[in-house]
């Protein structure tokens, strides 16, 4: 038994259903759940650790809900600089045919570091290549020593080049080895249970990558495992126009048919939906994932998010892969999300506030990986929190410290525990060495350079 007592917080948001904030706020926090939360002085007085957050902003650590780890030693990448995504594509595949195990290793690492500083605790990966010798088992050994909550989606492709694909052949997938690679990773690394470090969910690419067998069969998997699902949808009116010339059909409408939208599903991107597909998407209770900066990178187009919203659609936030976003900050992606969203409005009522952004962050994202445990700071949810000085240079002075959070430009947080333990300690993670990090990339990198 270990309780950790963290109070005087100047703000503390629990984005709890009320969305109370509590001035002077505090958690009291036993085995890495949370106790009580409350102003200070109806806090405990004792506790094995005692942390005085005295002019900070807390707030539930974000949850990223969509990303590809494996890209972030592609960053910036001179032939996939200036493209749209299937350019951006194009100029990669040749470089992801070179990566092995050692490589997604070490990008898992760097994006899971990078990310970790921004305020995540909680990390969706959509991994949907799967080279020789690339194993689940080492996505989740580097999860564990970053020291975030880690949810692989076990991704795949089985539409190749030849075929309308992106990918070359020697790296996709049958069918049958997907689906058997898939249970294996479920029945290894799945644990459902409350304040769970490890989850899986199932994720083909897309409509356009993955065949409808295999998307029909995959969103069965994970029905039948009870398991979220997860895959591309809507992300560029390319995708809109091949999926109809092929299939006849909006792809909302078509992944519908094959029992791909469902209560426990969430689309990455959703640029392009048309009222028909809001309303069916809320039908089915599927949710989405916005990426703006990846959108704005690739030209992807500005998903309309305050129309989501209105209309009952769970929205979360994501990064996507850090060569289409070059980065891995939810911090950046919390205030590109805010701004967007003004610049396509047709009026301010379809504005997103920057407490709709940090909701986004926080519980909408929780709720699509199906969450129950963290995202909200309440009893019974785990230690996962996040703390801003708010007497930081980007933030000084404001009136109203929350919305500073999402309106400046902040891209560190100050602190962040995970199930009551320190990750994030001044700035800097707190058990994990990223100047070792670095100095392996530094080597591998020199190794594909045939440097020695
Ligand atoms: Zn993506």
């Amino acid at each position: 038994m270990s309780t950790l007592l963290a109070r005087n917080a100047r703000v503390l948001v629990t984005m709890d259903n009320e969305r109370h904030e509590i001035a002077h706020g505090g958690l009291f926090v036993r085995d890495g759940f949370i106790e009580q939360v409350g102003d200070s002085k109806d806090l405990p007085k004792q506790a094995d650790e005692i942390v005085d957050l005295t002019g900070h902003i807390v707030l539930p650590g974000f949850v990223n809900t969509h990303h590809h780890l494996n890209q972030s030693l592609d960053r910036a990448y001179p032939p996939s600089q200036n493209g749209n995504l299937v350019q951006w594509l194009k100029g990669l595949y040749p470089r992801w045919e070179q990566c092995g195990p050692e490589d997604t290793k070490l990008a898992t690492e760097l994006g899971l570091a990078e990310i970790a500083l921004s305020g995540a605790t909680t990390v969706a990966d959509h991994h949907y290549l799967w080279p020789k010798g690339v194993t689940a088992a080492r996505q989740f050994e580097a999860a564990s020593r970053v020291g975030v909550r880690f949810h692989l989606g076990r991704g795949s492709q089985n539409i190749g080049q030849p075929h309308g694909g992106f990918a070359p052949v020697s790296m996709i997938e049958d069918e049958d080895n997907v689906l058997a690679g898939t249970s294996e990773v479920i029945a290894q690394f799945h644990d459902p249970s409350p304040g769970s470090f490890r989850q899986v969910f199932v994720a083909p690419s897309s409509l356009r990558t993955a065949t409808p067998a295999l998307m029909q069969k995959s969103a069965a998997l994970a029905a039948k495992h009870g398991l979220q699902f997860h895959f591309h949808l809507g992300e560029t009116k390319a995708e809109i126009d091949y999926v109809a010339a092929k299939y006849g059909k909006r792809p909302a409408q078509f992944a519908e048919e094959l029992g791909c939208l469902t209560p426990r599903s969430w689309v990455a991107h959703g640029v392009h939906f048309d009222d028909g597909d809001i309303a069916l998407l809320g039908r089915c209770g599927c949710g989405i994932c916005h990426c703006p900066s990846s959108n704005m990178r690739l030209s992807s187009g500005i998903a309309p998010v305050s129309r989501y919203l209105k209309n009952g659609l769970t929205v979360g936030l994501g990064v996507d892969g850090s060569a289409s976003n070059d980065s891995s900050n939810l911090l950046v992606e919390l205030r590109t999300a805010l701004l967007l969203s003004r610049v396509a409005a047709e009026s301010d009522a379809d504005f997103l506030n920057a407490r709709m952004a940090l909701e986004m962050a926080t519980r909408n994202s929780a709720g699509l990986l199906g969450r129950t445990d963290v995202g909200i700071l309440a009893p019974g949810y785990a230690a996962d929190f996040i703390a801003f000085d708010s007497d930081r240079i980007e933030i000084a002075g404001s009136e109203d410290p929350v919305a500073a959070i999402a309106f400046c430009a902040m891209t560190r947080v100050d602190h962040s525990w995970v199930h009551g333990r320190p990750l994030v300690r001044h700035g800097q993670l707190a058990d994990y060495d990223v100047s070792d990090l670095v100095e392996r990339i530094r080597r591998r990198s020199r190794e594909r350079r045939g440097v020695s």
